[in-house]
């Protein structure tokens, strides 16, 4: 479906287009007109689907429709990462308005969110933890917030924010709209979806059927503390069997940490991004294929549609946010009928995300422990039945899962 379906202003539409959206993802066809209608919304919606733009996009065409000039719009996300992609898909879709955003994260001078929130941000970009300081200090006031966003709610809930986001949401005022996005239903989403929204708009992405990959991967599921992911995969790294290895992370700035702390400790690897161009990509694996780098670095985003050849091991630092990512970051290995080893390193936040996987794929993998560190089990979530609530009412979907 077109952009220009949707009753936009010119200056959003005319950011879409500069920014190469041609056509509306399902996720965005189907919640758009709900939001613009002023309802609360409840989106199943993966990274991939072009979920971002689905909420940012009308909540600019509101503001500027309105000449905002306070803080009108706050939206949660679990981690610094995803809030800085939100910010920066915000200033992209908002160059023609004179909207502006502040992003606020841990790890960053509070100084400089400061600024932005007194040059009068209208909207609030933020993890619960930071955003609970500066409401703490008084530095944002949210008593005249009209949209709110959960965007990742079943990280949140799995990183245990839930407290933190109960604290922020009771500071809203109660006449608000609010819009969640969750890439799985489990029952404590349901449960906070129906503590904080108020008969929502469903949109439901249904689960794509995805083809098993071949039993010619050995899929081994490496219980690890966050703070151990580093060091466990260097220790894999070291086994001599791993000839050849892509280490696959959730994000570019991710990607590149792991690059440098691989190329420092002594092994030699290439990442690749993207903000890399298609050029310096096609070089690191012209790199990798002729066995100067041992290990290649990628997002999804990077290593879709690139010809990566056959490794002997594919390495998830990160478990991706899809199951289809799954399957295709495993199916790297085992090519030509040679065997071949997929490691997914988890830690207990990531358990929702691999019950997903588990559930998608209609296996259990099995979990192993890595030489040198403790022995660690993650019990993924039990499968829920979906939304059973009067209160959430279902429509017909045309959504399907969707990768961009
Ligand atoms: P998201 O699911 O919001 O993380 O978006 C995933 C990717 O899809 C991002 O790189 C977006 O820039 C891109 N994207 C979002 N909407 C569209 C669209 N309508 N057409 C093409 N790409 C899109």
């Amino acid at each position: 479906m077109s952009f220009s379906r949707f009753a936009l202003i010119p200056e959003v539409l005319r950011a879409v287009r500069e920014r190469g959206y041609d056509e509306a993802t399902p996720v965005q066809a189907d919640s758009i007109p709900e939001i613009i209608a002023g309802r609360d919304l409840m989106a199943t919606a993966q990274t991939g689907s072009g979920k971002t733009a689905a909420f940012v996009l009308p909540i600019i065409d509101r503001l500027h429709r309105q000449r905002a000039n306070r803080l009108s719009a706050i939206i949660l996300a679990p981690t610094r990462e995803l809030a800085a992609q939100i910010g920066r898909e915000f200033e992209l879709l908002a160059r023609h308005t004179l909207l502006s955003a502040a992003v606020v994260i841990g790890g960053e001078s509070m100084e400089r969110q400061l600024h932005k929130l007194r040059k009068g941000a209208q909207v609030l970009i933020g993890c619960p933890g930071r955003l609970i300081d500066h409401i703490e200090r008084g530095t944002v006031r949210l008593d005249q917030i009209q949209i709110a966003v959960i965007d990742e709610a079943d990280r949140l809930l799995d990183m245990g924010f839930l407290p933190q986001l109960r604290v922020i949401m009771q500071k809203l005022p109660h006449r608000r709209q609010t819009l969640m996005f969750s890439a799985t239903m489990a029952s404590a989403v349901q449960r906070i979806a129906r503590e904080f929204l108020t008969d929502p708009a469903r949109v439901e992405g249904s689960v794509e059927e995805i083809s098993a990959p071949p039993d010619t991967i050995r899929q081994v599921v490496c219980p690890v503390t966050t703070e151990n992911k580093g060091r466990m995969l260097r220790q894999i790294l070291l086994r001599p069997e791993v000839t050849s290895a892509i280490v696959f992370t959730r994000t570019r700035v991710r990607a590149d940490r792991v690059g440098k702390l691989l190329t420092q400790g002594g092994v030699k690897a290439i990442v690749i991004h993207g903000e890399r161009t298609q050029g310096q990509r096609n070089a690191a694996l012209a790199g990798f294929r002729a066995g100067k780098f041992r290990v290649l670095v990628a997002t999804d985003v990077a290593a879709r549609g690139l010809d990566i050849p056959d490794v002997s091991h594919v390495i998830n630092y990160d478990l991706p946010d899809a199951a289809e990512n799954y399957v295709h970051r495993i199916g790297r290995t085992a090519r030509m009928g040679k065997s071949g080893q997929a490691l997914s390193l988890a830690t207990p936040e990531e358990r929702a995300l691999l019950g997903q996987i588990e559930r998608a794929l209609k296996i259990r993998l099995e979990q192993e422990s890595v030489e040198g560190f403790e022995p660690l089990a993650i019990v993924p979530p039990k499968p829920v039945k979906l939304f059973s609530s009067a209160r959430m009412r279902a429509r017909p979907s045309r959504m399907r899962s969707h990768a961009y």
